[in-house]
Parts: C-alpha cells; sequence; structure tokens
C-alpha cells in the first residue's frame, strides 16, 4: 500500500478501478506520405466519420445540453468544406494526420477571429481535430475515458466542459494532478458532489485498471490497499449517505449550539436548490457573477431586478450580499480597464469601487430598492477591506442608503490583525478565508505548482481567523465565514472552536458540514480548535485536529 497526497475536496471517500484521461497528442510532423492521396483521403473519411458517430452516441447517451452540444460537434466534423480543405492538403502530399491537423487549424482560426458564439465554438473544433488524429494514429480519444465500467478519472486538470459532461454514475470519484482547492475543477467537483483530490502531482504515475481509494477527507489516495482498507472506505461512504439523507435541521452542534448553516449563492436562480438543501439564508452572495460578461456598468433597474429575486426566495431569512468583487480572477471590464502587472495587489474589490463610486452607490441604490420589496434580512458587506479608514467609508456610505446591517469582508491579514477596531465600526464581518490564505501565504489561488500553500489548516491562517473572532466577541459583532474553509467538515468543527458565529457554503456541502457539528458539543470544538491552533503547519494541523476529534467523538 502506498499513499499520494493532494488537496481534498469534502468529505467524501470512495474506491475503484483507475482510467486516465489521454493527453492531448502532440501536433503531427510535416512528414510527406508514404501512401497515395486516396489512401490518405479514405482513412481520414473513415475516421472522422467514426469520430462524429462516437460523439452523437455520448450525446445520445447523456441526453438534454450535452446532446446538443455533442451533436453540433459530430456535424462540424462532417463540414464539407473542411473535407475540401483535408484533400487539398492530401492531394499536395500531407499525410491524414497533418493534413486534418493544419485544415482544422485554419477553421478553427477563422471561427475565433469571428468572436462571440462562434468564436467560443473553435475549442469545440480543436477537440474534434484530436479525436481524428488520435484515431487516425490508433491512439485513444483525448477526453474522458469510456472504459465501460464505473471508474476514478485521472486527470492533469478537466476543462470546464468536459466536468459538465461527467456521468457520475461512472466516475466515482476524481484526481487531477494539477489545480488547487480553488480552481475551477475543485468548485465543480464540490458543486456536483464528487469526491475529488486536486493537486496530488504524484498521481501521474496512477496506470489504467489499479484499484485506488480515493479518501478527500484527509485529501489520501490509497494505492493497491487491502481488503480492511477497502471495507472501512466503503463502510464510511455508506456513513456519508446516511448524512445525505439526514433531516434538514438548522445547523447545530451537539449540545444545542446553534452555528447557522448558510448558502454561497452567484445567482438567485441557486436560491431554490439552497432552500431544498437546508440552507438558513445567504451568508454570501457574490453580485459579480451577475456581470461578469458586461462591458458596461449595470443598470440600477438591472440589479434590482436581481436582488430583489434573491431576497424574495429567503422571506425572513438573513441574506449577506456584497457588493462587486471585481478584479484579479474575476475582473469587470467597467471596474478594471487599467493593465496591472499584480492584479491580486491592485485596484482591486472595495478599492476599486471607490475608484468609481457611482457604480457602487448605485449598487446600494439598488440594494435599498430590493429591501424595500421583500421581508429578507439584508446584510451588505464590502470585499477585500484592508483597514479602519475603509470600513468606515464603506459603512457610513451603506448607511446613507438607508442600508441597516453593514460589514466587511475580512480577506486581507490586516484586516483581521486590526479586527478589534474594524468590528467596533463595521455590523459584522465575513471570513473570505480563500483570499485570506492566499494573502497569508503568499500563494496565487489559482496556481498549482504553490496549491500545497493554499490551505486554511495552516495555522497562520486560523490565527488571523481567531484574531477577526475575538475582535467580534470583545464587540458583541457577529464574524461568520464563507470562504471554501467552512465547506470542509472537519475545519467547519475547527472554525466554531474558534469563534465564528455563522458558516457560509456551497449548498451541496451543507449535509456534511450539519453532519459532522452534530458529533461534538462546544468544549470539543473549542479543544480541537486548540489542537490545530497549536501545530506546526496545515497537514499537522489537519492531523492534531483528526486526533483531537476521534478522542472526544
Ligand atoms: C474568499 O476570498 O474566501 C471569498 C469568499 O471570496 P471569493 O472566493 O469570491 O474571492
Ligand atoms: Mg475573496
Amino acid at each position: 500500500m502506498t499513499e499520494l497526497r493532494g488537496v481534498g475536496i469534502g468529505l467524501g471517500v470512495a474506491q475503484g478501478p483507475v482510467a486516465r484521461m489521454a493527453e492531448p497528442s502532440p501536433a503531427p510532423d510535416d512528414a510527406p506520405s508514404t501512401l497515395s492521396p486516396d489512401e490518405e483521403i479514405a482513412r481520414v473519411r473513415e475516421a472522422v466519420a467514426a469520430v462524429a458517430r462516437e460523439l452523437e452516441a455520448r450525446g445520445a447517451a447523456a441526453g438534454g445540453l450535452a446532446r446538443e452540444v455533442l451533436e453540433a460537434q459530430a456535424m462540424m466534423a462532417e463540414d464539407p468544406s473542411l473535407d475540401a480543405e483535408v484533400e487539398t492538403r492530401v492531394n499536395a502530399g500531407k499525410t491524414g494526420e497533418f493534413a486534418v491537423y493544419a485544415a482544422f487549424a485554419s477553421f478553427r482560426d477563422t471561427l475565433a477571429a469571428m468572436g462571440g458564439y462562434l468564436g467560443e465554438r473553435a475549442a469545440d473544433l480543436d477537440d474534434v481535430a484530436q479525436r481524428v488524429i488520435a484515431r487516425l494514429r490508433g491512439l485513444p480519444a483525448p477526453g474522458v475515458p469510456d472504459p465501460g465500467h464505473p471508474f476514478v478519472l485521472v486527470a492533469k486538470d478537466l476543462a470546464p466542459a468536459d466536468t459538465a459532461l461527467l456521468d457520475l454514475d461512472k466516475v466515482l470519484a476524481l484526481i487531477t494532478t494539477d489545480g488547487g482547492p480553488t480552481s475551477h475543477t475543485a468548485i465543480l467537483a464540490r458543486e456536483k458532489s464528487i469526491v475529488a483530490i486536486v493537486g496530488a502531482a504524484a498521481a501521474k504515475d496512477l496506470v489504467d485498471g489499479e484499484t485506488v481509494i480515493v479518501d478527500a477527507a484527509k485529501g489520501v489516495v490509497t494505492t493497491s490497499p487491502t481488503a480492511e482498507e477497502l471495507a472501512q472506505a466503503q463502510h464510511r461512504a455508506d456513513a456519508r449517505a446516511a448524512a445525505a439523507s439526514a433531516p434538514l435541521t438548522p445547523g447545530a452542534l451537539k449540545d444545542g449550539t446553534a452555528v447557522p448553516l448558510l448558502a454561497n449563492l452567484g445567482k438567485p436562480g441557486g436560491a431554490a436548490e439552497a432552500v431544498e438543501l437546508g440552507a438558513e439564508g445567504v451568508g454570501l452572495f457574490r453580485t459579480e457573477f451577475l456581470f461578469l460578461s458586461a462591458t458596461n456598468a449595470p443598470t440600477v433597474e438591472e440589479q434590482t431586478k436581481a436582488y430583489t429575486e434573491l431576497l424574495q426566495a429567503f422571506p425572513g431569512k438573513k441574506v449577506v450580499v456584497r457588493a462587486l468583487d471585481a478584479g484579479a480572477d474575476k475582473p469587470l471590464a467597467f471596474l478594471n480597464d487599467a493593465h496591472e502587472d499584480n492584479p491580486a495587489l491592485g485596484l482591486r474589490g472595495l478599492r476599486a469601487l471607490r475608484a468609481s463610486e457611482d457604480i457602487l452607490r448605485e449598487q446600494l441604490t439598488a440594494l435599498a430598492n430590493a429591501d424595500a420589496a421583500s421581508d429578507a434580512d439584508l446584510w451588505v458587506m464590502a470585499p477585500m477591506v484592508a483597514n479602519v479608514e475603509e470600513t468606515t467609508y464603506f459603512v457610513e456610505l451603506a448607511k446613507e442608503y438607508g442600508i441597516k446591517t453593514a460589514g466587511v469582508m475580512v480577506e486581507i491579514p490586516s484586516a483581521a490583525l486590526m479586527a478589534q477596531k474594524v468590528l467596533a465600526i463595521a455590523d459584522f464581518a465575513s471570513i473570505g478565508t480563500n483570499d485570506l490564505t492566499q494573502y497569508t501565504m503568499a500563494a496565487d489561488r489559482l496556481l498549482g505548482s504553490v496549491a500545497s500553500f493554499q490551505d486554511p489548516w495552516h495555522p497562520a491562517v486560523l490565527q488571523l481567523i481567531k484574531a477577526t473572532a475575538d475582535g467580534g466577541k470583545a464587540n458583541g459583532k457577529p464574524v461568520g465565514i464563507c470562504g471554501e474553509a467552512a465547506a470542509d467538515p472537519l475545519l467547519a468543527v475547527v472554525l466554531v472552536g474558534i469563534g465564528a458565529t455563522s458558516l457560509s457554503m456551497a449548498p451541496t456541502a451543507l449535509a456534511d458540514v450539519r453532519a459532522s457539528l452534530l458529533q461534538h458539543d462546544l468544549d470539543d470544538a473549542r479543544r480541537i480548535a486548540e489542537a490545530a491552533l497549536a501545530a506546526d503547519d496545515a497537514a499537522s494541523a489537519r492531523a492534531a485536529a483528526q486526533a483531537a476529534a476521534q478522542n472526544a467523538a
């Protein structure tokens, strides 16, 4: 038995045989063909037809949106003008592989130049070309494999389109060698409740067919497991399935201490699922997600409509809306128009809003309008607040618009260190552990090569969370958590032990966190938190919390 380490997403555990995602094949050489043009053309046509039929078959099996996407790809493969382009190149002495590569590439460039919807299809054409070339070479098709039985998918990373098309009856778990806990793969895996470990570099050596256990709670992949280990993993998977079907009680520790469990949302349309999964309100509504493709600032009317729809889905419940958080990985054309070498350290979040104060004023107007049109309890917070002065600025401005509860996100270490003073002014704080970890560890949250630093279990991050929670306590103000850390079931217990008063997460994480909180009373949670805080690094904090939790249970 050997263990490979990575970053686990959620609490899941699964086991099964590995199927690797084929690496994209290298571009073919421009060597002269040894076959006649007729032979080359026949090979290409056979390969194109086979690829088109396979895409159609996959689409028919998947149904819905996937069917439309794959049928469109099949049509592209058999486009007569592409066939003519290939023929011209083959007649000039090129191999079938090279002719396909060059013809598809020229079409791709034409499509990409058109921009918009057609431009976005360029990547689909690349995928078709890769499939045809792989078939001509007698290699497996790139993309998600289909070994004909359920499997553990191992990949470098997944394109969002691959993740969207994953058949959850077949993919038992997902392991990627790249990517961090806040990569798209991780976010989508969490959203779809796929057992996943990302950033497990050593998984590159796993081979097709070998049985592995994927333990996301520990971030460990076990190869060559013993029968006993397989049985234990099954037992845990069964217990987790039981948690998923447990009653949707309000979040609480074993002794009844209330820990409201809230949802992170990016669209009002996500509200229904959140309510269904037992969210007691919204802890983070990411308003920038509504406007990522907008070139101009949204109007007050557009915003009022979106916020009203959100608030009306939560009558009588708390809904925390974040003012536009633009910049770095989420640039908005109308707020971040200047080039910056280090956008994560630039004019982002509240800084960008302040530089375009009209936009912030319009957003506050829309939020006040939506508040008046609903019975929800609206809280509004500013993103990326660095200091006391920015806190005062935002809280005063929000109150000017009649916002009753105005707070700040604590994502920058300086705000955590100044929490006593920040929370003397703000009505509440919400800790964004994704950015707080990024800035504490100086590790880009999107960069696979530094993913091991991007771990909110690090005691330095936990100390800053404690400083913030203590600042809240001293001022009698709530301090919630809304970064991905709140979705880690054991870390959720630690966060409550440190003093967090609510937890907000992707709705699909609610069941695991609810079940985990119910296993510990407040004294246990505090002891588990102390064990983590006293550790030297993230891995030992996790291990110390696991040991303390086992002793407590
Ligand atoms: C965070 O930084 O933890 C957070 C919740 O905000 P976002 O992930 O949107 O940056
Ligand atoms: Mg953030």
